[in-house]
């Protein structure tokens, strides 16, 4: 490829712009340069945040000495000539402006193996005044370093943050790159420490340890183009499952074309699909990459390139939110429990304990439901006695010790008895079909047979009727006998003959609830919910929760037991002495 300046027309139609505004800036268009150049491997140096050194060394086809001496001159390119290759660019540059514009604030040096012929060459422009091509012996490949950034342009340097902070900015640049481009070996070496390295082998999860770490990148899950995108549409990259999250969108990278994009649509298409998964203020990691068709995107609106236009936005964003949310609804984990919760967790057991043993120094607290409840509880911990019975909106974040699941609300942490918290919406599910006289059944596949005890029968025997009522399809086969054909659809019933008979049982030993009938939707619900230590994936826990807020009285299981309790985050603060 040979450079030639861009004829006058056509810079006229370019989008120009300021290019550099900042070290991290001069990072991209450099890693894009070595891109286009068929780099394979591309190694980012910088010390000062970029401001004393920006060196960008890559494996790529390198220029000719002609090219050198026009590659620095604004608007010489060799990627574009005419404006139809505008629409359809196939490489990252096209303005060929970035050199030149790099080589005006810093004292730049270009060194470089023309692969055609061999030779190697150097040329150094310091602050715009270029000096002349020499040869020199060079293994291969172009290096670009550029020093004393800005130093002509004090009210740029005025702008810029620390060093530590442009730093941070040259690492966003260069991990994300490293994501989109995983069959690129990518390093970043900062101040002589190598802080970004990947493999190039082409694996977007092995990049993504050599970027993130390990603890993101094992949450990763590689994300699919939908099955009915339009011909042309295509997305692929990476994000992490729920468990994992951020408090900002600093990890959250999107590609457009193999170019790193801004757009707000976009990243709330990628945010939306971890709707009600996440914490409020909580982000989702990723780095995301479409191709749309390449007359259905605009490059050309924005002097860095950082915006683009599509044609379609609408598709776009709808195929990005399903990608996602494909992706993590198919791999949904068993999650792990913050330690942040954990710690005051057992701290509040040795209170609760405390103020178990100690009732005068605990406080006092009126169950709105269960009048055997405990009398006293931590100062701690309160249970959950919201004025109304309705619960608030909560945001599941784990589960502990497989029981207990951890969500967070309005007022604060909420521990919620995932076997009570079942037990209840069983309960009120087979209640309120009951009271409609529309129970739902699901017939079994096998009717099975059931052999009562004369006590059990008796009891059946009475209980006949409200047990049709809730659902239960029985037959009677002969002596003390009975044929279940179907239960309550409501219920996860695994197995019916035991389920039953154990209901029956305890009807006959009192029941529980204030009715007969009540006893024994109490008693099924208990016996068709989910246990304790039953490990819940996070959709579960979620799902568990959300039928729990509809519930009427959500706050005990039908046997009074209380299904959560609550820790204010006044309470938590006390907790780490923070008041
Ligand atoms: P653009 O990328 O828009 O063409 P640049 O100013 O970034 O403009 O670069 C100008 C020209 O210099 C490019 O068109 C390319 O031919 C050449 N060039 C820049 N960097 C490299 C590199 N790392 N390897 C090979 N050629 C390069
Ligand atoms: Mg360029």
């Amino acid at each position: 490829m040979s450079i030639k300046r861009l004829p006058e027309d056509m810079i006229g139609r370019i989008a120009a712009g300021e290019v550099i505004e900042r070290p991290a800036a001069a990072v991209k268009e450099l890693i894009e340069n070595a891109l286009d150049a068929g780099a394979t491997s591309i190694v980012v140096s910088i010390a000062g945040g970029g401001v004393e050194l920006i060196d960008v060394r890559d494996n790529g086809l390198g220029m000719s000495d002609a090219d050198l001496v026009l590659a620095v001159e604004r608007h010489a390119t060799s990627k574009i000539t005419s404006i139809e290759d505008l629409m359809a660019l196939t490489t990252l540059g096209f303005r060929g402006e970035a050199l030149a514009s790099l080589a005006a604030v810093s004292d730049l040096t270009i060194r470089t193996l023309n692969a055609s012929d061999g030779a190697g060459w150097t040329r150094r422009v310091r602050f715009g005044h270029g000096e002349p091509v020499e040869r020199i012996a060079w293994a291969g490949g172009t290096a670009i370093t550029a020093r004393n950034l800005f130093e002509n342009v004090p009210a740029r340097r005025k702008f810029l943050r620390q060093p530590q902070t442009e730093a941070a900015y040259v690492g966003r640049v260069v991990g994300s790159y490293a994501l989109a481009y995983p069959h690129v070996a990518f390093a970043l070496e900062v101040e002589g420490r190598t802080t970004i390295q990947t493999d190039g082998r082409g694996d977007r999860i092995s990049a993504a340890v050599g970027v993130w770490g390990e603890e993101i990148a094992g949450a990763l899950v590689e994300l699919h183009t939908p099955d009915d995108s339009p011909e042309g549409y295509a997305v692929s990259g990476v994000v992490t499952l729920p468990h994992v999250d951020r408090a900002t969108r600093q990890t959250q990278h999107l590609f457009a074309q193999g170019r790193y994009i801004n757009s707000r649509q976009i990243g709330a298409a990628f945010e939306q699909a971890y709707q009600t998964l996440l914490m409020v203020g909580r982000h989702p990691v990723g780095c995301i990459c479409m191709t749309v068709p390449p007359d259905k995107i605009d490059v050309n609106v924005h002097p860095t390139k950082a915006e683009v236009r599509f044609a379609e936005e609408r598709l776009v964003f709808a195929l990005v939110q399903r990608a996602v949310r494909e992706a993590i609804v198919a791999n949904a984990p068993s999650p792990t429990i913050p330690t942040l919760v954990s710690s005051p967790l057992s701290d509040w057991n040795v209170q609760r304990r405390f103020a178990l043993a100690n009732p005068e120094r605990g406080q006092q607290y009126q169950h709105p439901v269960a009048s055997e409840s405990p009398a006293v509880d931590s100062p701690a911990v309160e249970p959950v006695v919201a004025g109304g019975h309705r619960l608030p909106v909560l945001r599941v974040l784990g589960q502990v010790a497989s029981s207990f699941i951890i969500a967070e609300g309005p007022d604060g942490m909420y521990m919620v008895d995932q076997h009570a918290a079942h037990e209840r919406i069983m309960f009120e599910r087979l209640m309120t079909d009951f009271v409609a006289r529309s129970p739902d059944t699901q017939m079994l596949l096998e009717p099975v047979t059931l052999e009562l005890s004369p006590r059990l029968w008796e009891t059946y025997v009475t209980s006949r009727d409200d047990l049709q009522g809730l659902g239960f399809d029985l037959d009677e086969f002969g002596g003390t006998t009975i044929l279940i054909r179907g239960v309550p659809a409501k219920l996860k019933v695994r197995n019916p003959g035991r389920m039953l008979e154990t209901v029956l049982d305890e009807i006959s030993s009192g029941g529980r609830g204030e009715s007969r009938l009540e006893s024994l939707a109490i008693s099924a619900a208990c016996h068709a919910s989910i246990r304790a230590n039953q490990a819940l994936s996070l959709l579960e826990m979620r799902e568990l929760v959300v039928q729990l807020e509809q519930c009427s009285s959500p706050l005990a299981c039908g046997h009074g037991r209380p299904t959560m309790i609550r820790m204010t985050a006044e309470e938590l603060a006390k907790q780490f002495s923070r008041r």
